[in-house]
């Protein structure tokens, strides 16, 4: 399973329909200074169910939502779609079918956010499920950032943990007991 496209409209500084294509599996953005580097990696976290605007850079939520600037107005939702490569089968069960899958997070201004998969409206559990044990996901270690790397040196082994348990696979079957437990 590959990342093969980003599209972006509205979201905080892709104000305009912007679409990414991945057509290799190795990708560089560059640019200079606050071209929206970062903000393309926010977004690819955002679709996959983050839920913390502080995670993103932001106060709240709404803030991923392009806010005007000096020649633009602001917007009133930002949406994401993040297309998967699945044509070698990786992504198995009920997702096997499918060649490509597309994950889709719409948020208005009242705060509400949407998901969709594969174009039908879905919930946020339905996204966070497919990415969990693949090393994919909002907080998972696919995605490396600044200052993740000294994280991980100084973390307590119970921290460490959580990555080894996603990198096995067994993240998911916790987070199963976990919402067995709570009901
Ligand atoms: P650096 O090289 O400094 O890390 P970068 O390319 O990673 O830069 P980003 O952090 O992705 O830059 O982008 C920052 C820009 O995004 C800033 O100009 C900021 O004003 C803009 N931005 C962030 N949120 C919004 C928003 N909601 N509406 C409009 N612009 C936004
Ligand atoms: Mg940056």
């Amino acid at each position: 399973m590959r990342l093969s496209k980003i599209k972006l409209a509205g979201f905080k500084s892709f104000v305009d329909p912007t679409t990414f294509e991945m057509r290799s599996n190795l990708t560089a953005i560059v640019g200079p200074n606050g071209c929206g580097k970062s903000n393309t990696i926010d977004a690819v976290r955002w679709v996959m169910g983050e839920s913390s605007a502080k995670h993103l850079r932001g106060a709240s939520m709404e803030d991923v939502i392009f806010n005007g600037s000096s020649s633009r107005k602001k917007v009133g939702q930002a949406s994401i779609e993040l297309v998967f490569d699945n044509s070698d089968g990786s992504l198995g069960g009920e997702y096997a079918q499918y060649s490509e899958i597309s994950t889709k997070r719409q948020i208005s201004r009242d705060g509400q956010s949407k998901y969709f998969l594969n174009g039908s409206r879905c919930r946020r559990r339905d996204i966070t499920d497919i990415f969990l044990g693949t090393g994919l996901g909002p907080r998972s270690y696919a995605i490396i950032e600044q200052g993740m790397i000294s994280r991980l040196i100084d973390a307590k082994p119970e921290e460490l943990r959580v990555y080894i348990e996603e990198a096995a696979g067994i993240s998911k079957y916790k987070e199963r007991r976990r919402e067995t437990e709570n009901r």
